[in-house]
């Protein structure tokens, strides 16, 4: 276990949330999602950056350009000049502009006067314009997590970047459909001090921005950045998580990582280790080799000296030092490296190993990377790791990481330097007066689902109370049972979402009719599953027909239900194997009525619950 407090662990988050607005941030098109099959254009770009914008320091820039990729953009029916660039911004979308406010107030947050909208650079060509439009709304609040008080720094009214569905080498392509979406960005104080304190934080801010109720759901609709840095180590960026779970293990990687960095350093230092600056092509040596994956490329290798058994150390689960280089060979678009930690492998012989090392002039202390590929995207990845390398011998690089699914990371850029920022004079700025000020404060989610709590079960009462669709709980438990709504509004469409049925296309209006159908006593509650199955499968149906298709399934419940009482003895003797003749008896009766499968997973149900009762 690391201690943290020891390690002076200091953590800040950066929330993106995307709001459910009618309108996006620039421009009036809508801010749905749509599938790249529905695209009817698309077109592509270069990365062209003027020095002036960029500055002549700014290492992620160049790095980016020295990639030189096409950007290759996905072009909807929903989208329209301005997210391809070709026309100027609109005004900024007050809609939004409100929502952020109202976040903004409920984080104790003092709001701007004025609100400047401003463009910042951004180079992996996920914006048309190369800049995303942001706009700081409010700042200097805080928040407060089982009686601690953590610091939000800024609010910032933000337009979200286009969607990456692809990338290969040479090119990236983007959808727009998620282009000029508004989002919030909120930023804490570097407060956190553990990784628990670092998933509660963000629990918390998602908690405060759903209570809004303005705010979009699902999966990408909500990121997180984390911001980590301990003594001796370097503040490191590691963008886009997406799951909340997994939050607490990325810090705890992270802390590992920089700790282990930091022994190789040590290790290093003690070993006089060095790296050669020298770039050997070593295609020759791989003339006839049988490595399917290095044959007929080009070839090149860097020294490490000094660095034998450190390339293939682990710094995080599964991840090695190694790896750290591969992810720079793969932000060049090559598929990774090798490394003699690690060979012979891939079909690299004994030999071959031997003579790439007397090639280099390697000894037994030394290690050797390798890249194979396109000759000039080999020779920029293998030079920006040697500069990698290097840094080992100085500590922990600043940079910019991506979070992986089980909580690791991977190197993404370096960290952009500072002064990106410059004014969109194409947006006005927009005046903060009174009227606006006078938002609403929501009930908090949390505050609701403690008033559930003397309705349901704990679970449920959160479920419910952070469920879009609270108010039809409220509405109808005057009228029925807090769990009958609650197994409709959650329960029943949690159990069909593990079955695997989409119950994402139901609304409102489906909940309502399934409800009010149960209210007005022309269904029983136990159909609510079966209701709610139908509408996911065909979300016009009726109330009428939903009944009618309800009647018969209801009748071979029923039939099921006495049938199993009769034949208890049949049951008690054969078991699971009293199936066979029941299933006759039933579908004897109901045959054409209703589906075989259906009535053979009510029956063997039905068993189960009679053999575990007796
Ligand atoms: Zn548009």
């Amino acid at each position: 276990m690391v201690d943290y407090k020891a390690v002076g662990l200091k953590v800040g988050i950066e929330i993106h949330q995307q709001l459910d607005s009618k309108h996006k941030l620039f421009c009036y098109c809508p801010t749905t999602h749509r599938e790249i099959e529905e695209s009817n254009f698309e077109f592509f770009r270069y990365l062209r950056l003027k020095k002036s914008e960029i500055g002549e320091e700014d290492r992620a820039a160049k790095e980016e350009v020295e990639r030189s990729r096409r950007f290759i953009y996905k072009y909807y029916d929903t989208t329209c000049l301005v997210e391809a660039d070709e026309e100027p911004p609109r005004e900024l979308n007050r809609e939004a502009l409100q929502i952020a406010i109202q976040v903004a107030k409920m984080l104790n947050m003092e709001v701007v006067d004025e609100v400047h909208v401003m463009r910042k650079i951004v180079i992996d060509g996920s914006n048309t314009t190369g800049f995303q439009r942001t706009a700081l709304v409010a700042l200097d609040g805080f928040l407060e997590v089982e009686g601690k008080r953590v610091g939000v720094a800024t609010l910032c009214l933000e337009e979200e970047a286009c969607r990456k569905v692809n990338e290969g080498e040479g090119f990236a392509v983007y959808s727009l459909d998620r282009l000029g979406i508004p989002l919030v960005e909120i930023g804490t104080e570097p407060d956190i001090d553990s990784p628990e304190m670092a998933k509660k934080v963000a629990a918390k801010l998602g908690m405060i921005l759903r209570s809004t109720g303005k705010v979009k759901r699902g999966l990408g609709t909500i990121r997180q950045d984390v911001n980590i840095s301990i003594r001796d180590g370097a503040r490191v960026e590691i963008k886009g998580v997406q799951e909340l779970d997994i939050l607490d293990k990325i810090v705890e990687y992270e802390v590992i990582r920089q700790l282990r960095l930091l022994e190789i350093r040590e290790e290093l230092k003690k070993r006089g280790a060095e790296v050669n600056d020298e770039l050997f092509d070593v295609t020759e040596v791989f003339r006839n080799t049988k490595s399917k994956i290095i044959r007929n490329k080009t070839v090149n290798a860097i020294l490490l000296k000094g660095f034998a058994g450190l390339v293939g150390k682990e710094i995080q689960p599964g991840r090695r030092l190694g790896t750290e280089f591969a992810d720079i060979a793969k932000t060049f678009g090559l598929g990774g490296i090798f490394h003699t930690d690690e060979l012979p492998a891939y079909g690299i012989t004994e030999e071959e190993v031997e003579m790439l090392r007397e090639f280099v002039g390697a000894g037994k202390e030394d290690a050797v990377v390798m890249a194979a590929g396109d000759a000039v995207r080999v020779e920029r990845a293998l030079r920006r790791i040697a500069e990698r390398a290097k840094f080992c011998l100085v500590g922990v690089p600043e940079e910019t990481r991506k979070a992986n699914e089980d909580g690791t990371t991977s190197y993404l850029r370096p960290l952009p330097g500072a002064a990106r920022m410059y004014p969109e004079t194409d947006v006005p700025p927009v005046v903060i007066t009174e009227e606006m000020l006078k938002v609403e404060i929501p009930e908090l989610i949390e505050e609701r689902a403690k008033r559930y709590e003397k309705l349901l079960p704990r679970d449920l009462a959160w479920e419910i109370a952070n469920s879009p669709y609270f108010r039809l709980f409220e509405e109808y438990v005057e009228k029925l049972q807090p769990t009958v709504v609650a197994r409709v509004l959650h329960t029943a469409p949690a159990y069909l979402r593990k079955e695997g049925i989409d119950v994402g296309v139901l609304e409102e209006k489906h909940f309502r009719m399934v409800l009010s159908l149960i209210a007005d006593g022309k269904m029983a509650k136990e159909g609510a599953e079966e209701a709610l199955k139908m509408l996911a499968q065909n979300p016009d149906m009726s109330g009428e027909e939903i009944i009618e298709k309800l009647g018969s399934s209801r009748d071979v419940d029923e039939f099921i239900k006495k049938l199993v009482e009769d034949k208890a003895e049949l049951i008690a003797e054969r078991g699971d194997g009293a199936f066979k003749p029941l299933m006759g008896l039933v579908m004897k009766e109901f045959r054409g009525k209703i589906d075989g499968k259906v009535v053979a997973e009510k029956l063997r149900k039905a068993i189960e619950e009679k053999i575990s009762d007796m």
